[in-house]
């Protein structure tokens, strides 16, 4: 049984885990970058900030008038930014002095910045450190360019604070919109998945009841996409497999009457001659004939059924050699001549003078003649004509056999040539002898045409390919 879950189980699998790994990858990349961002933006104002409080401090240690320590003490207490950032004085023993806050900083005795400023070229030390109080903070450190005075050091501190909870805030919230996108995607496909699950678990419910033999079943076909397609096609399908089935009931059981009519007939005269010895001559001739012509009968059954078996089987084999279509079609008429006088029917052969050879099975193409010509003359009515016309034109033998019979109806014309179908069930058949002649025509290169209007008559024309000398002669 399909398990219909088992689509659903896949998809996850397959497709719904590359979409939350491949989300997760870009989401991990989208807070990374915007975090680098965020810090690297929150370390540049502390850094633009440390350049121009160095250029201030160059400025007052080169300018004689300006005292030095009063003006940087002054600078510290007018610290404009001290909402955002501390800034302090650092003394020669590398301890604060002066803080903008106004309260004595706490400092941590590592101070890599300092070192920094106090070797660099530039003068600018910079560190990330923790503060006594546990939060992540920025340092950066500018050595004081003039040697005298108490002041080693400016020093500016901003808490990373702000920046993490920014970044946490934005990384939750790009969080929020993956978690959403992943429902989304989940439920849209989820929902999407059941309209093809559903459908599959009826179609396979359907096949399976077809297939052990309920051909009445059919597939409710809400769909109009490739599921609809498939369900019109398991329709037809079961369609099909009814008329077939019910094309093998017919079939058998009009080959059993086809073989019990003989077999009866040939039993009565056979109990009728042996039960009385003393019969006259004819008849016991009468009751020969009937059982030569019932035997020929059932072997003419039997010949077709095996025909069929050879179709079915794919051994339906055909020579190719030169041969008379016309020494053919005389014979079958020849053959049947005599069964249409019996039965009041008049045949009529209108011969050309002379055909071209064709290409093809003696035996197969009088075989084709004789199933047109039965089927004339058994659908015909006493009183009737059958045509007989045989001609060529540009390559091609046309042969057509015309009768004044019963005719078929317009629904079971297009069936015609199929095997064991019957149109007319009140005479004898087996609805092999169209579908013989359809599959030996076709194999001959040739084709079959019939037309037919019910209650006026039928036309069977074929036509055979003249060989290829022959054509360019
Ligand atoms: P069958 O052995 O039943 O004649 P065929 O394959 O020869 O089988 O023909 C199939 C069906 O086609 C027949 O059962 C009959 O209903 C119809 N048919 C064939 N030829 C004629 C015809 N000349 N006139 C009327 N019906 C015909």
């Amino acid at each position: 049984m399909i398990k219909v879950q088992k689509i659903t189980k896949r998809w996850l699998l397959r497709s719904f885990a590359i979409i939350v790994v491949a989300l997760v990858s870009i989401e991990a990349l989208v807070i990374a970058l915007t975090s680098n961002s965020y810090y690297s933006s929150a370390k540049q104002t502390v850094l633009t900030r440390a350049s121009v409080i160095k250029n201030t401090l160059d400025y007052y240690s080169v300018n004689a008038d300006i005292d030095f320590a009063e003006q940087t003490r002054a600078l510290i207490e007018n610290f404009a930014e001290r909402d955002k950032m501390e800034l302090l004085a650092i003394d020669r023993n590398e301890k604060p002095i002066m803080s903008s806050s106004g309260f004595a900083p706490q400092l941590s005795t590592q101070m890599p910045d300092l070192v920094a400023a106090l070797k660099s070229d530039s003068g600018i030390g910079e560190v990330t450190s923790k503060h006594t109080n546990g939060e992540d903070i920025f340092c950066v450190t500018i050595a004081s360019p003039s040697s005298s005075g108490d002041i080693l050091a400016l020093r500016l501190m901003a808490s990373l604070e702000p920046t993490e909870s920014r970044v946490f805030n934005l990384a939750l919230m790009y969080i929020a919109i993956g978690l959403a996108m992943v429902g989304i995607i989940l439920l849209a496909n989820l929902i999407f998945l059941q309209s093809i699950t559903k459908p599959v678990t009826e179609v396979e419910k359907t096949a399976r009841r077809i297939a052990s033999g309920d051909f009445g079943v059919r597939i409710d076909n809400k769909y109009r996409d490739e599921m609809g397609d498939l369900c019109d096609i398991i329709n037809y399908m079961a369609d099909e497999l009814s008329q077939s089935e019910n094309m093998k009931n017919e079939f058998i059981s009009s080959v059993s009457h086809e073989l019990r009519t003989p077999l009866t007939a040939i039993r009565g005269w056979s109990e009728t001659l042996a039960d009385d010895v003393n019969c006259n001559k004819s008849m016991r001739q009468k009751g020969l004939k009937v059982i030569i012509s019932e035997t020929e009968r059932l072997s003419s059954i039997v010949e077709d059924l095996l025909d069929f078996s050879k179709i079915q089987g794919g051994r339906f084999s055909i020579k190719n050699e030169k041969m008379d279509i016309l020494a053919e079609l005389e014979e079958a008429i020849l053959a049947f001549s005599e069964k249409a006088k019996r039965e009041g029917i008049t045949l009529t052969y209108n011969e050309p003078s002379m055909l071209s050879a064709i290409s093809g099975d003696r035996n197969r193409v009088r075989q084709v003649f004789v199933n047109i010509l039965d089927n004339a003359i058994k659908y015909s009515d006493a009183g009737g004509t059958v045509f007989v016309n045989a001609s060529e034109e540009y390559g091609i033998i046309y042969v057509s056999v015309r009768d004044e019979g019963c005719g078929i109806s317009p629904e079971d014309l297009p069936k015609i040539k199929k095997k064991f179908f019957k149109a007319n069930l009140t005479k004898r058949g087996s609805g092999i002898g169209l579908a013989v002649v359809d599959e030996i025509v076709t194999m001959l290169g040739g084709t079959f045409e019939i037309k037919s209007q019910l209650g006026v008559g039928t036309e069977v024309i074929v036509s055979f390919p003249v060989m290829q000398q022959d054509k360019e002669a």
